[in-house]
């Protein structure tokens, strides 16, 4: 049972009219919370020894009580940040609020009447407010709004925006003819008439007429940003006349952020002509066209979120600066980003009321617009900053995404470097950085996808009276990132399936907008597969000794139902479902084709038991084939759906991997813009944003995690570092070039007899990469080396880049940087036996490296963990014509399984029949699409470099339409953005016209 607190920690004094009450009952209940932490902390725990745990899920009791122990309780929000009084819980960080109390902003006030009733939710009045307040807002704003919103409805509706966001406003008065919009609204004189217009806005039509009316005169005497305009509208004598608001005029002063109504005299100015600064709003006594606002204004959330800013008040600016903890002096230097400020706004405080918390749907847009916008500043920041971006940014540009096309134009491109989180370039070095454990270590033992449970009591009793959890996306972000650390706590230092060697995870958000993690985890003991039936099962469990148990599966682990007996569940297609539901009762576990067991589930023959469910309002039966696989243990230790797999034999571990980092495909965004080489717009038009993902990115929540670290070695030839020049670093760059790994490493092989004793691969192991020296540097902690006193290794690995065989003077030097230990120089990795190479290549012949086609069974091995099958087919036909290896068909037969991996599963898509095998015809395919790229590349058949003929006769019985798909996965791809991303909508096609005329 979750621990009780009183019923109003955390909630905020309602009825307390006067300041001064409200005053003494926060110091009250701050007391109380006091009160309750020392209560806690002496409460006699029921704490379990971590030693209990290893290895528990193999020994689980359903008469034992999992969830009583405080080691896995999130607890409630009782800890209060010191500096800004934020209420957290125990485990969060101390600088999620307030930067440890480097940013401070007003208190955001409880507005007066009638404002402050309708949020409170408790009459009929105040509900039907809340729940239209998006509509409500509509009527108000100032600013239009324009994105592409995708609203999901149903149980748990959400906000997501695809592509970017405009404000745009208009003049303050409309052209003749035109009707009034948004501000323009404010300016008509009688308010009879105002209110006749906002009432005939589109969506009001559900609103009620006396509460618009009411807010209409709430905003006229209580919006600063309304009365300011009114002001200078009166002294604007012509149309042609310009109203200029100042994008950040910060008086001077220790309140800086102390709000004061502005005046047409300190922020803005009235004149004729043109503005000199840029991000300025100008606004036009009359005019026809509408411009954009610019993010980084102040007036940016006022102008359209007037419910949340109801005094007008400012919202983030780009002058604002961090101050200090202790004096609360703002510091000159360090300027407060977007992300300080809003992280700071989400936060539930004890000393304040949060307007912002209690908006519901309207919240769930403005959470999506801010992070919108704190993404565009950290993008504009990459973009104006591109010449500076690191050397290791430009390197290994062909490797990171064209590994096979070549990248001409590398000055012209626009990079999203791969340091930005949830780039396409980050999702891709860290789909490698998975390959790396599985060429380590081998495929995971287990696959765990977690779901967050808004029904968690965790979540519920932190909610509001009335409120329902979707109306708390920062509630159920901050619960399920708790949670998940709790998750990861249990596999990893609990160790329940017993030690592990590497996990990582990666989390998603779900169609409703819900987080859910995709978790791998290696083992030291690998999993046996007499084992999988201990940790993981599928069947329903016993309602009477297992009640608990049979609860949380019959709730949480029921797949559809789907198949005939509801041929409308959202998981069919052409008639079959999609995860191949309903699975086969068997009698035993047994280990499958594609690597994941087929696990038992007992017919009802053989005392399988079953359940009723409710299907379209029909009470059916079903048993075990509907049951998704979960490990008892963790399911009644986190009460939510939790699938757990053993993929032990997994062949098709790419696939899995994709899943864990998706996006890792460059191709998806590639696709959506026209401009190719501009990744950072190609990835703001093509990029989805929900309320939730917004919130858990505001709080600079981790979307991944792993361990071991994986230090990425760069590999280049000499002076090869200096790929990128502009103007303004060139004669700097040949001067003296970036130090690199590579060259670092040869630098310690010189200076460090230890390091003489490596090969590049192994540094990790024993040296930290230090990227601001860039120097490698000898670990101070970890295990001792036996024999090398003060030296110490980890568990880190090293991921060298992957080198083209197109690129033959670096792939050769790559192979001897996987084969030389100690090199000390460019120089020295190309002597043998005393004698200086004259290239790489005759260095790899010298030491006897490229006999037995030995390096291209290498490098096609390496290809295979970490290419899709179309990127290794087109490394097999470069091999096979230009590099002349001795058995090209002993190389064919080893690895056309993986050469023919996607012709496979496209075949099981295409048919929705899994069970499909490999057959000759799907390696002739294999084949003819090697053949077709030969002929390409050197206008060879097959037969002519000592290969098999296709039988291109045979092919003919394959569908073409089909065989055209697999040609190229960006086909599917290509799909995949035409129907995921519906074009502009007219309204920001618009907007791109207008900013081309004159916005910035
Ligand atoms: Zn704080
Ligand atoms: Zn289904």
């Amino acid at each position: 049972m979750p621990r009780e607190r009183r019923a109003n920690i955390g909630r905020r004094t309602r009825h307390a009219s006067q300041q001064q009450v409200y005053s003494r009952n926060l110091r009250e209940e701050r007391k109380n919370i006091i009160r309750e932490n020392d209560r806690l902390r002496h409460r006699v725990s029921t704490r379990r020894s971590l030693a209990s745990y290893n290895r528990l899920a193999f020994q689980y009791d359903p008469t034992a009580n999992y969830s009583d122990d405080e080691n896995l309780d999130i607890g409630r929000m009782t800890t209060i940040c010191r500096y800004c009084n934020a209420v957290k819980f125990k485990r969060e960080t101390v600088g999620l609020c307030c930067a440890s109390g480097k940013v401070k902003l007003d208190p955001l006030l409880t507005p007066p009447q009638p404002l402050k009733t309708l949020f409170d939710g408790s009459d009929p009045d105040s509900s039907h407010f809340l729940q239209h307040i998006l509509e409500y807002n509509n009527c108000f704003r100032m600013t239009s709004f324009g994105a592409n919103i995708i609203r999901e409805g149903g149980f748990m509706p959400t906000c997501k925006i695809q592509g970017q966001i405009y404000h745009l406003h208009g003049s303050m008065v409309p052209t003749p003819d035109e009707p009034h919009q948004f501000l323009q609204i404010y300016f008509i004189s009688s308010m009879v008439d105002q209110l006749n217009v906002r009432c005939n806005i589109q969506g009001a039509q559900q609103l009620k007429r006396r509460i618009i009316e009411q807010l209409q005169a709430f905003f006229h005497a209580n919006n600063a940003v309304v009365n300011m305009f009114k002001t200078a509208l009166e002294r604007m004598p012509s149309d042609t006349h310009k109203f200029v608001i100042r994008a950040d005029c910060t008086p001077t002063g220790e309140h800086v952020r102390r709000f004061n109504a502005p005046t047409v005299n300190d922020v803005a100015a009235i004149i004729v002509g043109d503005p000199t600064k840029s991000r300025d709003i100008v606004v036009q006594r009359r005019s026809n066209i509408m411009h954009r606002v610019n993010e980084t204004h102040r007036l940016y959330d006022a102008l359209q979120y007037p419910i949340i800013y109801w005094q007008g008040q400012d919202g983030y600016d780009i002058t604002l600066k961090m101050v200090d903890p202790i004096t609360g002096v703002s510091t000159n230097n360090k300027n407060l980003s977007a992300m300080n400020y809003y992280a700071y706004r989400m936060m539930i405080r004890t000393h304040e009321e949060n307007v912002i918390l209690k908006c519901g749907r309207l919240f769930q847009q403005f959470a999506v617009d801010m992070y919108v916008k704190v993404e565009t500043e950290r993008l504009a920041f990459i973009r104006f900053n591109q010449p500076k971006l690191r050397s290791e940014d430009y390197i290994h540009l062909r490797d990171a995404i064209h590994s096979d096309g070549d990248v001409q134009n590398i000055g012209r491109l626009t990079i999203l470097p791969s340091t930005y989180i949830g780039s396409p370039r980050h999702m891709h070095e860290y789909a490698q950085d998975a390959m790396t454990y599985v060429r380590n270590y081998g495929t995971p033992d287990l696959f765990i996808t977690v779901t967050c449970n808004p029904k968690w009591t965790e979540i519920e009793r932190e909610l509001e009276p009335g409120q329902k959890p979707q109306d708390r996306h920062d509630i159920i972000a901050r619960v399920f990132q708790q949670k998940l650390k709790v998750m990861m706590d249990v596999l990893t230092k609990y160790r329940v399936f017993g030690d592990t060697r590497c996990y990582m995870y990666s989390v998603e958000w779900q169609k409703r907008g819900l987080p859910h993690a995709h978790i791998l985890i290696w083992l030291l003991n690998k999993l046996h597969s007499n084992e999988v039936d201990d940790i993981i099962s599928a069947e329903i469990p016993d309602p009477v000794t297992d009640p608990r148990l049979h609860d949380i599966v019959t709730t949480q682990m029921v797949h559809g139902p789907c198949g005939a007996l509801n041929p409308l569940s959202p998981c069919m297609a052409d008639g079959k479902c999609t995860k191949r539901y309903p699975r086969p009762l068997v009698a035993e576990t047994v280990t499958g084709n594609d690597g994941y067991p087929v696990y038992r589930r007992r017919s009802k023959e053989d005392n399988g038991r079953t359940i009723k469910v409710k299907v379209q309002n029909q009470e059916i039966e079903i048993g075990n084939e509907f049951i998704v696989p979960y490990c008892p243990l963790l399911s009644r230790i986190f009460e939510t759906h939790a699938n757990v797999e053993s993929c032990h034999s997994a062949k098709s571990i790419k696939y899995l991997c994709k899943y864990v980092t998706k996006g890792s495909d460059m191709a998806v965004f590639g696709i959506a813009s026209e401009n190719v080489n501009d990744e950072i717009s190609n990835f703001q038009m093509g990029r989805y944003v929900s309320t939730n993902e917004a919130l858990w990115r505001l709080l600079s929540f981790q979307i991944h995690e792993r361990y071991p670290t994986v230090v990425h070695l760069a590999v280049h030839l000499e002076n090869g570092q200096r790929v990128y020049f502009t103007e303004a670093n060139a004669a700097q760059r040949a001067e003296r070039p970036p130090s690199t790994t590579l060259t670092s490493f040869f630098a310690m092989c010189e200076a460090d007899p230890f390091a003489a004793t490596l090969m590049y691969v192994e540094m990790p192991k024993y040296y930290t990469w230090n990227q601001s020296t860039k120097k490698f540097q000898r670990r101070k902690q970890g295990t001792p080396v036996p024999d090398w006193p003060q030296v110490f290794s980890t568990d880190a690995l090293g991921r060298m880049y992957t080198v083209h065989p197109r690129n033959d003077e670096c792939f050769y030097l790559r192979l001897l940087l996987v084969n030389v230990r100690g090199p000390k120089s460019f120089a020295h990795l190309k002597t043998v036996n005393g004698h200086q190479c004259q290239t790489y290549r005759e260095a790899c012949q010298l030491l006897g490296l490229l006999e037995n086609d030995s390096h291209w069974d290498l490098t096609l091995a390496d290809s295979v963990v970490s290419s899709n099958a179309y990127q290794i087919r087109t490394l097999f036909a470069i091999i096979i014509t230009t590099c002349f290896p001795s058995q090209p068909i002993q190389l064919w037969n080893k690895y056309k399984d993986a050469i023919c991996e996607d012709i496979l599963h496209r075949l099981r898509i295409q048919t929705n029949n899994p069970d499909i095998q490999i057959t000759d015809e799907i390696y002739n395919e294999g084949l003819i699409l090697i053949e077709d790229q030969c002929l390409t590349i050197a206008n060879k058949l097959l037969i002519e470099v000592g290969m098999i003929a296709p039988n291109r006769s045979m092919h003919d019985a394959f569908n073409q339409e089909l065989n055209r798909e697999l040609q190229y996965n960006v086909d599917t791809l290509q799909e995949f953005v035409r129907n995921n991303v519906p074009l502009l909508n007219e309204h920001s096609k618009l907007i791109q016209n207008i900013d081309a005329s004159g916005g910035q």
